[in-house]
């Protein structure tokens, strides 16, 4: 069978002559031929399989480098390419779904600090960081005060990253408006940013400092969280853990995308390497969220260094059986360096009750 001319290769292919064009102008599916005298595309009949692809693979979204590099592939890499891609769509929508959710109830006045059907919450707290039984130095920092929590996870250069993150925050714990919450974490995140990076330029042997961070800000029964890198925040609810933020790192991803399993994650030789961090070359890119508490909620934020040795259920254990925030912090510690104390290791626990059930901890 010989070359279709471009009005034939479409009704064949069931694409239009200009989609035809659109897509030999990306570089997504060239003609067989082009007539040196006419300029007329001619199509191989074996191309209609790759022109559907390339029809289907923009139907769904698709970037165009990406359907080039899987339009390469055989069958079977192309099916993994194609559900790594639906993957991380997924990832996208859900962080944009918490953060249209966060907006709605930001424009529609939901503000627990004015509403009367809220009772005014408060917490109980304690933080605890050690070096840990192998490191030398402790490059975590880590801050609790009534109404902001906060684990940094500094790298390339000491404590300093963690230390000037968490500083750059500690304005919040004076009180924020539940109105204000989202405004004034994005605009802390963003003093996060300046001073780790003045921190950078301020010495050529910090150039490379950055810091995971992970924080709450308590505004009545309301709270914000601000996230980026792998420390983590965990809600232990009617005796039930769940990990609150997502890990922005390279095994995530992959775990994510179907590549690997968590088991492997565990194990895998670049668990350690952050897609997302403050400072560092990474991207600034954290992630927010508004949340509701309630009385009895229980909430921890760690270091990878807690995380990395002590299992998670482990973790909902101790948080569930200790009443006291700061048996809590050092129970957890002590796990951690009882597994090896590879890391540093930061906690922050935080127990929520009504502000007439708050008693000195
Ligand atoms: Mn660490």
């Amino acid at each position: 069978m010989g070359l279709l001319t471009i009005g034939a290769f479409a009704r064949a292919s069931r694409l239009s002559p200009k989609a035809l064009r659109l897509y030999d102008e990306l570089g997504l599916l060239p003609p067989a031929r082009v007539d040196p005298h006419s300029g007329y595309r001619l199509y191989d009949p074996a191309q209609l399989e790759r022109a559907r692809l390339v029809a289907w693979l923009r139907r769904l979204g698709m970037p165009l480098a990406v359907i080039r590099a899987v339009c390469e592939l055989e069958p079977e890499s192309a099916a993994r390419e194609v559900r790594a891609y639906w993957a991380r769509v997924e990832a996208d929508t859900a962080a944009r779904r918490d953060l249209a959710a966060f907006l709605v109830d930001h424009l529609s006045g939901k503000d627990s600090t004015m509403s009367s059907h809220h009772t005014t919450l408060g917490i109980r707290y304690a933080v605890l960081s050690d070096t840990g039984s192998v490191r030398e130095s402790n490059d975590d920092a880590g801050y609790a005060g009534p109404r902001l929590l906060a684990v940094a996870d500094g790298f390339g250069g000491g404590r300093h990253a963690g230390e000037a993150a968490i500083e750059a925050l500690k304005p919040l714990d004076a009180g924020v408006p539940g109105g204000e919450l989202l405004s004034a974490l994005e605009e802390a995140a963003h003093r996060v940013r300046e001073s780790v990076s003045a921190l950078a330029a301020s010495d050529p042997a910090l150039r490379d400092v950055g810091t995971t961070l992970t924080a709450m800000v308590w505004s009545g029964s309301r709270l914000g969280l601000v996230h980026i890198g792998d420390s983590r925040a965990y809600l232990l609810r009617d005796g039930e853990l769940f990990q609150i933020t997502h890990d922005h790192t390279v095994v995530q991803s992959l775990i994510d995308e179907g590549r690997i399993t968590p088991e492997e994650a565990a194990s895998h030789p670049q668990r350690a390497l952050l897609l997302r961090a403050v400072g560092g070359g990474s991207a600034f890119e954290p992630d927010f969220a508004l949340r509701d508490a309630r009385a009895e909620d229980r909430y921890l934020l760690c270091s990878d260094g807690l995380t990395g040795v002590v299992p998670a259920e482990e973790i909902r254990r101790v948080l569930a059986s200790e009443d006291d925030p700061g048996r809590a912090v050092r129970e957890l510690v002590a796990l951690a360096n009882r597994a090896g104390g590879p890391d540093n290791v930061t906690c922050v626990v935080a127990h929520v009750a009504e502000q007439g059930a708050l008693t000195s901890a």
